[in-house]
């Protein structure tokens, strides 16, 4: 019979860690916001008005912004879009206040985002989109010597952008899509998280030769399974290259609803508790601004952010002495505003206290009619089941940890 003689502690330290330890990043600056480095993880959003409306662009971007969207992405089709963007950043300027913009760059952007890059703090482009390359259909494979021939093309294209986002202090992101691989990296690679891999680190190679490190990467794929190998191959390979750019993170076409949600939250909250990603991006077929609270959902179950309050609640059973879903309800809209408390609604004594998970607070089932309020493990006092809500305010009052709405 195989004996442990050492703790399980000593076998596996990582074990007992209730700490997410991020990847250490270099700090990328976009406008006012800093991705990577040891801020917390950004939320970004993209509208979906056109570019060319200004005053409809510049709503939604304020909308966004005051709900929390810390970057906002917005599309650059053509060059109209790209000198409309400038007159988006001056208005948000004037009638709100400057928000870190990104723009999406194209097909064969080379124009579009040199003008762009003149109005926005980031530049995003597709490695895959970037250089257009012509497919033909009977070819099967690209030798060495094509393969860097295209290489060539692409820094040549790519030269001017990043030495323009080199002057002026902006930032790059590398977005690379599953869905959109070059046919160059598509038979060399394969559809395979490796091809995308290498068709990032070519782009992030040409932007070193030209010393320049603003660079933001992403992995995005439709597919949970094939996003998380993607992002993790990238982290292997910049290890191993000495590396550090921050990571975007997203599931593309996720979908909407509660699946869209569940989806996207399988995929960035894995990479998250594993300690990757810098910024974050959830993307749902709904308004924008449904993105942002599920964002910031994500980031608070995983304790990266803490933007409202954790309530710790049972899932009741026939121990539960009153009707836990309405008061977990009345307990929520009475105390939702209280960012930073920790607050439990437990069914019973008998297992409530216990298992509270070390709230603030506690509401806990005392016998029937009669709850219990806690300050954390303490049992502060019984009430009557219709005074609980006011009696749990009095409490946080008395405190000084309340503030009205
Ligand atoms: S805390 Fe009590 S009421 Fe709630 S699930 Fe556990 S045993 Fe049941």
């Amino acid at each position: 019979m195989q004996t442990i003689d050492k703790p399980l502690r000593d076998l596996d330290n990582n074990l007992f860690d209730t700490t997410i330890h991020r990847r250490k990043t270099r700090p990328v600056k976009v406008g006012n916001v800093t991705v990577g480095g040891n801020n917390p993880v950004v939320v970004q959003s993209m509208i979906n008005e056109d570019t060319l409306d200004v005053d409809a662009s510049v709503a939604a971007i304020r909308r966004l912004h005051e709900i929390g969207c810390e970057i906002v992405r917005v599309t650059v089709p053509s060059l109209a879009h790209a000198k409309a963007v400038g007159e988006i950043k001056a208005k948000l300027a004037q009638t709100y206040q400057p928000v870190p913009l990104v723009a999406d760059v194209h097909h064969n952007g080379m124009k579009i985002a040199l003008e762009v890059a003149k109005h926005v703090d980031k530049v995003r482009i597709n490695p895959g989109l970037y250089v257009f390359e012509k497919p033909s259909s009977d070819r099967t494979s690209y030798s060495a010597e094509e393969f860097a021939q295209i290489g060539e093309k692409i820094k040549e294209t790519l030269e001017p952008l990043v030495v323009s986002l080199r002057e002026q202090g902006k930032a790059m992101r590398i977005g690379v899509n599953h869905g959109s691989l070059s046919e160059r990296m598509l038979f060399t690679y394969g559809d395979t998280p490796e091809g995308m891999v290498e068709s990032a680190l070519e782009f992030i190679k040409i932007c070193e030769s030209l010393d320049f490190r603003n660079l933001v990467i992403s992995m995005k794929a439709s597919r949970v399974p094939v996003m998380l190998a993607a992002y993790r191959l990238m982290v292997k390979r910049m290890d191993e290259l000495g590396m550090d750019y921050p990571l975007h993170l997203g599931v593309t076409e996720a979908g909407d609803g509660e699946y869209g949600r569940i989806k996207s939250t399988a995929g960035i909250g894995t990479l998250l508790a594993e300690g990757i990603g810098d910024t974050i991006r959830v993307s749902l077929t709904e308004a924008p601004e449904k993105e942002i609270p599920v964002c910031y959902s994500i980031l608070q179950a995983l304790g990266l952010r803490k933007t409202m309050v954790e309530y710790v609640a049972c899932p009741s059973c026939g121990r539960t002495l009153f009707n836990l879903e309405e008061v977990l309800h009345q307990v929520r809209e009475a105390t939702k505003h209280l960012t930073g408390l920790d607050i439990a609604v437990m069914g019973c004594i008998v297992n409530g206290p216990g298992e509270m998970a070390d709230a603030d607070y506690g509401y806990v089932g005392k016998q029937p009619g009669y709850i219990s309020l806690y300050r954390g493990r303490e049992e502060i006092k019984k009430v009557p089941e219709t005074e609980g809500v006011k009696e749990l305010i009095n409490l946080i009052k008395a405190d000084g940890k309340w503030v009205d709405p």
